[in-house]
């Protein structure tokens, strides 16, 4: 799924557990299972991905919107909750941060060294764990905002 809905998840659980030692490794392994949710693709079709074509101008540009909103989001929630800013901020980046694994394998070895990598075993799990990408799946990733920052705003 996109940082930002990665992002939301770690929020919610952040505002639930308020328990950093918890919160914090809890936000990290959400990660994963919300992946296996069907999701958008970035604009990065089955093929391209499998062709390691994966930096087209669709996809960077997705991505920086992502990461756009994803900031304007850690604003925006340190200032409805400023008493839980960090530990909401901490368990955000937290559930997000599995995918930073992808800026090492897909840019640095595969786009900009021009490498075949093989996975390490939990990133293979992690590339297999998404088994539904697809620009469909944009209407999960709206769904899943919907009812995340519901959450959120309930919680005020
Ligand atoms: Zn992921």
């Amino acid at each position: 799924m996109t940082g930002f809905n990665h992002g939301i998840t770690g929020a919610v659980i952040a505002l639930t557990v308020k328990q950093p030692v918890l919160a914090v490794p809890l936000s990290f392994v959400s990660h994963y299972f919300q992946d296996l949710i069907p999701h958008w693709d970035y604009g990065v079709s089955r093929e391209a991905d499998k062709n390691g074509n994966f930096f087209t101008k669709r996809f960077n540009l997705s991505l920086l919107a992502d990461f756009i909103f994803s900031v304007i989001l850690m604003i925006v929630l340190a200032i409805l909750f400023p008493t839980h800013k960090l530990l909401i901020w901490g368990c955000m980046a937290a559930a997000a941060s599995p995918d930073l694994v992808w800026a090492y394998y897909r840019l640095y070895r595969e786009h900009i060294k021009m490498q075949k990598p093989k996975y390490d075993p939990l990133s293979n799990l992690h590339h297999k764990m998404q088994w539904s990408q697809t620009s469909a799946g944009a209407l999960v990733e709206i769904a899943w905002a919907i009812a995340g920052l519901s959450i959120i705003l309930s919680m005020r």
